[in-house]
C-alpha cells in the first residue's frame, strides 16, 4: 500500500535534509504513525475485557520502538534468548513477555526462568516433563491440523512444525497441572498477514471452542487465549484493509455466548507485529545506476540485506519517487541491489516514473519484518534506522553496521583441539 498519507506528509518536506544528514539507505520510522495505530488497536478492542497486545518482537526489534509499545501499554512475544534479554533490559516484567519458542534448547528454558521469569508457551506436549520446572501458569500453542486449514502465507497446518496436536492437547494441559501448573492459556498461530477478517474470526471460535473443552474434560479454566499474530496489511495499492471492527465485533459476540455458558471470560492477548509497525516504515534509498539490456533496471544502493521479503516470498512492497508523481512511466523496470543474487530485486517489471541517478526512491512498508530480516551474506551490511518523531524530529535509532561488525566474530582467542584416539 502507498505509505499512510499523514506519514508522508510528515516526511515529504523533509527528507531531502534528512537524506543529507543521514545518507542513504535507511529505514525511517513514523512514531506517530504506530502510535495511531496501537490507539486504534485498543479502542477498537475496549468492549473485550482484559485485551492486551504483545507485540512480536521480531518484526521490528529496536529499543526505541519497545519503548513506544511499553508505553502504550504493550507486552512483547518473543521466541529467542536475544528477544528475552532485548526485553528484559526494556524493563519488562514476567507478566509483560510471552516466550513462545518452537523445538526449545534446556539452554533457553533455563533463561526463561531466569530473573522473574515470563509467560511460557509451550511448543509440544514432550516439553512438558522436559522443562527444568513448570510455572504456575503455562500456556501451549495448539495445531489444529486438518481441522483448519492455513492461509496462502503460512500454509497447511498438517505440515506446520508448530503447536501441540488435537490428540495432545488435552494430555498436555493434564501432565501441566500435574506438574503443578494451576493456571492456563491457549494460544495458535495459523495465519499470516491475513487481511481476510473471516479467518481471524475462525482463530478466536476455534480457541474458545478448544477451551470448552479442555475445560470439559479436566476441570479448568481459562486465564487467556492468544490468537498470535498474523494480522494482515494491504501491501499493494489494490488490497483492502483488514477490517478490525467486524473482529472485534464478532469476539466481543463470541465471547458473550461463552460467558453465558460459563460465567466467566477469558483474557484476550494477540501478538502482532506486522499490524502495528509495517506501514509506518519505509526504506530510503538512493539510485545509482541505470541498465539496459533485455530489461531495464535501476540500480539503488541497497539490497536485499536491508528487505528480504522481495526475494523470499516475492511480496509486493510498493515503491516511489520522492518528489515525482507516479508516471508517465518510461516503461516498466525491476529496481535491483547489488548483491550475486538474481533475487535480489525490490520490484519486477513495475511501471515507475522517469528516474535519475541520484534520485530518492521510497520502499514502503518495511516497518515490520524489514531490517530485522537482514542479513550479511555476500558481505553486505545492514542499514541504520531513523525514527520520526512525534514531535518532526528524527532520531537515529541503530547506526549502520561497518566492516568492524562484520570482522568482529573473527576476533577471539585461536583455539585448536586434536582428539588422540
Ligand atoms: C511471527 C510471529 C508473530 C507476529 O506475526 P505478524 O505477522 O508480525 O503479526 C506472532 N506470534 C508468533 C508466534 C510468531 O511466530
Amino acid at each position: 500500500m502507498p505509505m499512510p498519507q499523514d506519514f508522508e506528509k510528515r516526511l515529504n518536506p523533509i527528507l531531502k535534509y534528512v537524506v543529507e544528514e543521514f545518507d542513504t539507505p535507511f529505514h525511517i520510522y513514523d512514531e506517530k504513525g504506530i502510535r495511531d495505530t496501537g490507539r486504534y488497536l485498543l479502542k477498537t478492542f475496549s468492549d473485550i475485557l482484559n485485551f492486551r497486545e504483545f507485540f512480536a518482537v521480531k518484526a521490528l526489534p529496536n529499543p526505541r520502538i519497545l519503548e513506544i509499545m511499553l508505553d502504550m501499554g504493550f507486552g512483547f512475544d518473543c521466541s529467542s534468548i536475544t528477544e528475552l534479554l532485548l526485553c528484559r533490559r526494556m524493563g519488562a516484567k514476567a507478566n509483560d513477555i510471552i516466550f513462545t519458542s518452537n523445538n526449545t534448547s534446556l539452554e533457553e528454558f533455563k533463561f526463561a526462568f531466569k530473573n522473574q521469569g515470563c509467560i511460557l508457551n509451550l511448543d509440544d506436549i514432550t516439553l512438558v516433563d522436559k522443562a527444568p520446572y513448570i510455572p504456575g501458569l503455562i500456556c501451549f500453542r495448539y495445531n489444529p491440523g486438518p481441522r483448519r486449514t492455513g492461509n496462502q502465507f503460512i500454509g497447511n497446518p498438517k505440515e506446520a512444525k508448530y503447536g501441540v496436536s488435537h490428540e495432545q492437547i488435552v494430555h498436555a494441559y493434564q501432565m501441566a497441572r500435574d506438574r503443578g501448573a494451576n493456571q492456563f492459556g491457549l494460544h495458535t498461530m495459523v495465519v499470516s498477514n491475513e487481511i481476510d477478517h473471516k479467518y481471524i474470526i475462525q482463530t478466536v471460535k476455534m480457541l474458545l471452542d478448544l477451551v470448552e473443552e479442555i475445560s470439559f474434560k479436566l476441570g479448568i479454566i481459562f486465564k487467556f487465549i492468544n490468537i498470535g499474530g498474523g494480522l494482515g496489511i494491504p501491501y499493494h495499492p489494490d488490497e483492502t484493509p483488514l477490517d478490525l471492527i467486524s473482529i472485534a465485533a464478532e469476539t466481543k459476540n463470541l465471547f458473550t455466548a461463552f460467558n453465558t455458558r460459563h460465567g466467566y471470560v477469558p483474557a484476550l492477548y494477540v501478538e502482532s507485529g506486522r499490524y502495528i509497525t509495517g506501514p509506518h516504515g519505509v526504506l530510503v534509498v538512493n539510485a545509482i545506476n541505470q541498465k539496459d539490456t533485455y530489461r531495464k533496471f535501476i540500480g539503488v544502493n541497497a539490497c536485499m540485506s536491508s528487505l528480504m521479503r522481495p526475494a523470499i516470498y516475492g511480496a509486493y512492497h510498493h515503491i516511489t519517487v520522492h518528489g515525482k508523481k507516479p508516471g508517465p512511466s518510461d516503461g516498466l523496470a525491476d529496481v535491483v541491489g547489488s548483491l550475486c543474487e538474481n533475487n535480489d530485486k525490490f520490484a519486477i517489471q513495475r511501471s515507475l516514473p522517469p528516474i535519475e541517478d541520484g534520485d530518492i526512491l521510497m520502499i514502503h512498508d518495511t516497518g515490520a519484518h524489514g531490517h530485522s530480516v537482514g542479513f550479511n551474506y555476500n558481505g553486505r551490511l545492514r542499514p541504520k534506522e531513523l525514527l520520526l518523531r512525534e514531535d518532526g524530529s528524527v532520531e537515529l535509532i541503530r547506526r549502520e553496521e561497518l566492516p568492524a561488525d562484520y570482522f568482529a566474530t573473527l576476533n577471539f582467542e585461536p583455539s585448536v583441539m586434536a582428539v588422540n584416539l
